[in-house]
């Protein structure tokens, strides 16, 4: 048979709470890093925080010890720190339908109760995806200005090694979504790029000369991009 099963987060840890028909409450960490509590089946959610709350500290030992806690792609819970165009934001998750505000030094993220990570996962995105294309627009039409050409199609999408491509035939320009967590001026010199292939595909001396012409600092930002590690995806 099936027992009934909530998530819940603690402290930034996602905790899968079973109810079962048991006397007393269990926490155990598995090797995998999942965290797993079974508890008596008429337990509240409040006796249920007030079991988990001081052992937090243990669950996060054993990560720590499997190698979990500092590899592992964001939670998307009260606490994390999350980056926009360059900037550290606190993230705080309250209960309402789902939407994304930034309210000063905060990033503030409304899901219904249980929501999952994944669910977590694709409002935060969408959010910065929106972010993303709004700066594109306001950016596009001065840049295209700048170098002389026009893209036919700009999109964003999540990419794990380059920040842009260009498709020269067709003039659709691709833009990494991770691109929102930096400096906007990193967007500008990427998205410049890309228009400058539009000019010459390679990265010969004529698209050297019109990436001095459009984005002077390119070659310093260059620099910078490269010592960036993209992770494994979008959320670390
Ligand atoms: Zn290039």
């Amino acid at each position: 048979m099936r027992y009934e099963a909530r998530r819940l987060l603690v402290d930034g840890i996602e905790i899968t709470v079973t109810f079962k028909p048991i006397k007393s409450l269990r926490l155990l960490v598995k090797p995998t890093g999942s965290v797993l509590a079974s508890v008596p089946v008429r337990t509240s959610r409040a006796e249920v925080l007030r079991f988990l709350k001081p052992r937090i500290g243990w669950v996060k030992a054993q990560l720590r010890r499997l190698d979990v806690l500092e590899n592992r792609p964001a939670a998307l819970a009260s606490g994390e720190r999350h980056q926009l165009w360059g900037r550290w934001y606190e993230l705080e998750v309250v209960e309402g339908k789902p939407k994304v505000r930034v309210l000063g030094e905060r990033i503030v993220l409304a899901m219904p109760t249980g929501a999952t990570l994944a669910q977590r996962q694709k409002t935060m995105e969408k959010w910065y995806r929106e972010r993303f294309l709004q700066e594109i627009e306001a950016i596009r039409p001065q840049l295209q200005r700048q170098v002389g050409r026009e893209a036919a199609q700009v999109a964003v999408r999540w990419m794990k090694t380059r920040w842009g491509s260009c498709n020269v035939r067709t003039g659709r320009i691709n833009l990494n979504l991770e691109l929102v967590k930096r400096e906007r001026r990193f967007l500008r010199a990427t998205f410049t790029h890309e228009l400058c292939h539009l000019i010459a595909p390679g990265h010969g001396q004529l698209f050297q000369a019109q990436m001095d012409r459009c984005c002077p600092e390119w070659r310093m930002l260059r620099k910078q991009s490269r010592s960036v590690q993209i992770g494994q995806s979008f959320w670390g």
